[in-house]
């Protein structure tokens, strides 16, 4: 089970990791992981895709999820940041085909300037998470 906390509480925790300096993708790594999210292919089981793949709009979202976004840390301990960035930020498709709208923007290996990226989850995969400290209810969806 992932814990998760709301912006405010994890920052007062102390979580405050720094925002990406000079271009979004630096590394090959990066550049793959951006491929990987905005262009559809037909060989691939599942894909979170942006709708817009620039990356000016998509590092406005990352700077969003790590200077105020929600916090989760998943099973294995790993940190990742979470943005609301509104309906049809991105789309989940399955083996080329659109399942499903997306919400959030997801930024994770945020620990680490060259393996750090991003896709795009649906609210409802997530399940109504609450903050771990105050209890606050994440990503409300009455927008
Ligand atoms: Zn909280």
């Amino acid at each position: 089970m992932a814990t998760y906390y709301c912006g405010p509480c994890r920052l007062s925790l102390g979580y405050a990791p720094a925002l990406p300096s000079g271009a979004l993708l630096q590394t090959n790594s990066q550049q793959a992981k951006h491929a990987k999210h905005t262009l559809v292919e037909r060989s691939e089981r599942l894909q979170s895709i942006f709708s817009d793949p620039s990356t000016a709009t998509i590092r406005v979202e990352v700077e969003n999820a790590l200077s105020s976004g929600a916090m989760e840390v998943n099973e294995r301990g790993r940190i990742n940041f979470l943005t609301w960035s509104g309906q049809g930020v991105g789309h989940r498709y399955e083996w080329g085909t659109r399942i499903e709208g997306q919400e959030l923007t997801k930024v994770v290996l945020s620990s680490n300037a060259g393996q750090r990226h991003q896709f795009t989850e649906a609210i409802a995969r997530l399940g109504s998470q609450r903050c771990h400290v105050c209890g606050a209810e994440l990503f409300r969806s009455s927008t």
